[in-house]
């Protein structure tokens, strides 16, 4: 495995599928997923010039962040258990996966008490998986309104999983739907932030890019199989 040509290949990919979509390259931020990664292994992509990180469990996170400079920007993407939110708040740039209410109001209480503003996507489960945590999309505007009164909570966008499949054009939808969902949300709801759409990993990352998302989670594209 080698990261600089993996990376290399990725880039490749992402501008090839933005162009495909009459976007520019640019609008896209690659999060290197490093779950299960070793540090000085991550440390290879960092002198590539990686910077965002994404992680999923705290346990782990909390492991390795302290190896990090604060040029790194973390971003959280697993289910978050409420207890928990506290350990990570102050450290992270991102939480993917606003996926419950209880959740939301324990980091705005949370984000409160620690006198900082959190910002957090909304995770929505398009597909209706029932192993996928997220909101059913017809859920999501109304969460999305209650949301914008919980102070020191940022709502800036959604996040989406796509069920695992051979053929990425059987998932599109998935992606097309949150994307058309952001855009129903940001038209009610004129106040919110709805720029960022996480969606995309490494199977199915050049239709979301297709589809309109910006941030994609890439792990396995960089780092190779998982053991
Ligand atoms: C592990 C993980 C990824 C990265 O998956 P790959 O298929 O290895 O690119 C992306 N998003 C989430 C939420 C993950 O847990």
């Amino acid at each position: 495995m080698n990261i600089e040509e993996n990376l290399a290949r990725v880039q490749k990919r992402v501008s090839d599928a933005a162009r495909r979509a009459g976007r520019n390259p640019a609008d896209v931020q690659l999060v290197a997923v490093t779950k299960t990664i070793p540090v000085e292994v991550i440390k290879e992509a960092l002198d590539l010039g990686v910077r965002h990180l994404g992680e999923n469990r705290v346990q782990e996170f909390l492991y390795k962040q302290p190896a990090f400079g604060a040029d790194i920007k973390w971003h959280f993407i697993g289910h978050l258990q409420s207890n928990k939110v506290r350990k990570i708040i102050d450290k992270v740039s991102l939480i993917h996966s606003l996926d419950r209410w209880s959740l939301a109001r324990t980091i705005s209480r949370v984000a409160g008490e620690t006198g900082i503003s959190v910002r957090a996507l909304i995770q929505v489960n398009v597909s209706g998986e029932t192993t996928k945590h997220g909101l059913s999309p017809v859920e999501a505007e109304d969460f999305a309104r209650a949301a914008m009164d919980l102070p020191g909570l940022q709502i800036c966008g959604l996040m989406t999983i796509a069920p695992l499949s051979k053929d990425p054009e059987e998932i599109r939808y998935v992606f097309r739907q949150t994307k058309e969902l952001a855009r129903q949300i940001k038209n009610s709801i004129p106040e919110i932030k709805m720029d960022l759409l996480s969606m995309g990993m490494t199977g199915d990352f050049e239709v979301a890019l297709e589809e309109g998302a910006n941030l994609i989670r890439l792990g396995t594209a960089l780092f190779g199989r998982r053991n």
